[in-house]
C-alpha cells in the first residue's frame, strides 16, 4: 500500500529542502524525494547549490583570494611572506568538508522537522483519490507514494553544447571545474557568464592562464552597463583573465590530456587554441525531463520549464513548481523563497515572493551585486530617473582594507524619488546589497537612505553617499 503524505517535494536543493521544512513546520506531513549522489556514490542532500554550486565555488573563491592576497597584497601592509606554496589536496579537502557539513546538516534538519526523506528518482505515475502517485526509483525496488500536494523542485542541469562531450576530466562543466586535482597550466572557458568569471577567477588566482570565449559581443549583458565595463577592466587588468567577446566556437577536440578549441573572433578571423582543461559554462536548462509529466498532464513550456503563475501554481490543482525548474533567475535564494511561499500557500496562508527585488551577486574580486533595474533597462522603458554614484576610492574603510576598485550607483525615479535599482561593484558588494533590497521592499526613496545614519568608517557609507548623490549633494566627493 502506498504511503500517504500531505505534501511530496521532488528535489532537495535549496528550493525543495526549504519548502519541505517550512511545510512540516506548518503541521503538514511531508516527504522530500531526492536523487543526488556524491562522487562516492552516496545520497547527498542540498542539490546543485550545496554539492556542486554556490557553496563549493565560494569555498574555492575564498581560498584562491587568500592565495592572491598572500602573493600580491600582504606586502602593501608591510607583511612580508616568503615561501608561499599551494597544497591542492588540502584546499580541495577544505572545500569538501564544508560541503559535507551542510549536506549532512540537511538530513539532521529533516529529522528535527519530521520530514520523511526518500532517496531516488521521483516521477509521476498517476493521480487517484489519495492525490498524486509518485514512483521513487532508488537503489532498491521502486516504491510508490501518494500526496495531496506536490512541489516540483528538480532544479537545473548545465546547458549542453552541441558537438561537445563533457567528461569532467579534460572537458568539464561546473562539477569538474570545482575539482581539478592540479592547477591546469592553460584553462579555457566557454561562456563569460557567472560561472565563467567565478571559476575563471579561482583558477587564474591559483596560477592558471585563463582564456574565456564569449559568444555575445557584450560582457555580462544582464548587469548594468557601467558595472559590466568596470568589471571587464578589472578582470582583464589586475586579475589577468583573457576575455574574448564575440567569439564563435567552431569545434572542440579533446585529446588525452589537452583540448583544442577552434573559434572565430569578432572580425571572423579563425583561431586555434590549445588548453589543458576546458570548462563549458553556457547557461543551465531546467531538469524536468524525467518527471513523466504526460502521466498527469503537467504542462511544460517549449524550453522545458514547468509553466507556473505568479504564485508558482502549475496547470494541475495542488501541484506547484519552484526554483531553477521555473521562470525567473536561477538563484538559490530565489528557489528557497519560492519554497517558503509555496509551503505557506499549501498550508492555507498567503505565500509571497517578489521577483522584482531578488538580489544578484557575482563573487569575483571586486564583487558585483545588484537589485532592481539597470540604467539601460530604464532608458529602454522610457522611465525618467536620477542617478547618484560614489567610488570606493573615496571611502575611508575601503582604503583601510585596501580594496578601492569600483563604485555604488543608485537609480531613483525622477518623479517620485523611489529607488529603482542599486548597482555595486566593489568590496563586500554581496553584503552591501541587502540594504538596497530592504529599502526597495519598503518602497524607500533615495532621500530615505540619505537621511539614515550609516556607521563610520564602513563600506555602507558608499551607499549613503550614492543616495546623497542622487540629489547632487554628496559630502565626500
Ligand atoms: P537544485 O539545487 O538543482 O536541486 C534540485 C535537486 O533535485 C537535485 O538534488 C536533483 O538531483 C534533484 N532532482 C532532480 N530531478 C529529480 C527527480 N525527478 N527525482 C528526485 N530528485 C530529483 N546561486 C546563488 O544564488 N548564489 C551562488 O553563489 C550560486 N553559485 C553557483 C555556482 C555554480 C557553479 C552553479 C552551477 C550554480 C550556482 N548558483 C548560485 C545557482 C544555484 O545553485 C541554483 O539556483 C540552485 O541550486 C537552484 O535550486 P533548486 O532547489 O531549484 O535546484
Ligand atoms: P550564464 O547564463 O550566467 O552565462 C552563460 C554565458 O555563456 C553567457 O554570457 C552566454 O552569452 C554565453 N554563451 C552561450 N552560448 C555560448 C557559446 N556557444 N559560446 C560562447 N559563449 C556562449 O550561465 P552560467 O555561467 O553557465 O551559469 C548558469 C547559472 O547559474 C547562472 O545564470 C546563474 O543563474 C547561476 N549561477 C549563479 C551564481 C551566483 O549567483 N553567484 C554563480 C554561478 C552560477
Amino acid at each position: 500500500m502506498a504511503k500517504n503524505f500531505d505534501v511530496a517535494v521532488i528535489g532537495a536543493g535549496p528550493g525543495g529542502y526549504v519548502a519541505a521544512i517550512r511545510a512540516a513546520q506548518l503541521g503538514l506531513s511531508v516527504v522530500c524525494i531526492d536523487a543526488w549522489k556524491n562522487a562516492q556514490g552516496k545520497p547527498s542532500l542540498g542539490g546543485t547549490c550545496l554539492n556542486v554550486g554556490c557553496i563549493p565555488s565560494k569555498a574555492l573563491l575564498e581560498s584562491s583570494e587568500n592565495f592572491e592576497r598572500a602573493h600580491h597584497k600582504f606586502a602593501d601592509h608591510g607583511i612580508n611572506v616568503t615561501g608561499i606554496s599551494l597544497d591542492m589536496p588540502k584546499l580541495l579537502a577544505r572545500k569538501q568538508k564544508i560541503v559535507d557539513t551542510f549536506t549532512t546538516g540537511i538530513a539532521l534538519l529533516f529529522k528535527k522537522n519530521k520530514v520523511a526523506s526518500m532517496h531516488g528518482h521521483g516521477r509521476f505515475v498517476g493521480a487517484g483519490p489519495d492525490g498524486y502517485q509518485i514512483e521513487i526509483a532508488g537503489d532498491g525496488a521502486p516504491e510508490t507514494i501518494a500526496a495531496k500536494h506536490v512541489v516540483i523542485a528538480t532544479g537545473s542541469l548545465p546547458r549542453p553544447m552541441p558537438g561537445v562531450t563533457v567528461d569532467n576530466k579534460v572537458v568539464c562543466d561546473n562539477i569538474g571545474a570545482l575539482s581539478f586535482a592540479e592547477v591546469p597550466k592553460r584553462l579555457g572557458v566557454i561562456g563569460a557568464g557567472v560561472i565563467g568569471v567565478e571559476m575563471g577567477s579561482v583558477w587564474r588566482r591559483l596560477g592558471a592562464e585563463v582564456t574565456i570565449l564569449e559568444a555575445l559581443p557584450s560582457f555580462l549583458a544582464a548587469a548594468d552597463e557601467q558595472v559590466a565595463k568596470e568589471a571587464f577592466r578589472q578582470f582583464t587588468g589586475p586579475l589577468g583573465l583573457k576575455i574574448y567577446t564575440g567569439a564563435k566556437v567552431a569545434s572542440v577536440t579533446p585529446a588525452e590530456n589537452s583540448v583544442t578549441v577552434e573559434y572565430a573572433d569578432r572580425e571572423g578571423t579563425r583561431h586555434v587554441a590549445e588548453f589543458d582543461r576546458l570548462v563549458v559554462a553556457i547557461g543551465r536548462v531546467p531538469n524536468t525531463a524525467g518527471l513523466n509529466v504526460d502521466s498527469v498532464g503537467l504542462k511544460l513550456d517549449a524550453r522545458g520549464y514547468v509553466e507556473v503563475d505568479g504564485t508558482c501554481r502549475t496547470n494541475l490543482p495542488n501541484v506547484f513548481a519552484i526554483g531553477d525548474a521555473v521562470r525567473g533567475p536561477m538563484l538559490a535564494h530565489k528557489s528557497s523563497e519560492e519554497g517558503v511561499a509555496v509551503a505557506e500557500t499549501i498550508a492555507g496562508q498567503s505565500g509571497h515572493i517578489n521577483l522584482d527585488t531578488i538580489p544578484w551577486v557575482i563573487y569575483t574580486a571586486p564583487e558585483i551585486a545588484w537589485v532592481g533595474r539597470t540604467e539601460q533597462e530604464l532608458k529602454a522603458a522610457g522611465i525618467a530617473y536620477r542617478s547618484g554614484q560614489f567610488p570606493f576610492i573615496a571611502s575611508g574603510r575601503a582604503r583601510a582594507i585596501g580594496e578601492t576598485a569600483g563604485f555604488v550607483k543608485m537609480l531613483a525615479c525622477a518623479e517620485t524619488d523611489r529607488i529603482l535599482g542599486v548597482h555595486i561593484i566593489g568590496p563586500f558588494a554581496s553584503e552591501l546589497i541587502s540594504e538596497a533590497v530592504v529599502a526597495m521592499e519598503f518602497g524607500a526613496t533615495s532621500e530615505d537612505i540619505a537621511r539614515i545614519v550609516h556607521a563610520h568608517p564602513s563600506l555602507s557609507e558608499a551607499l549613503h553617499e550614492a543616495a546623497l548623490g542622487v540629489d547632487k549633494r554628496s559630502l565626500n566627493l
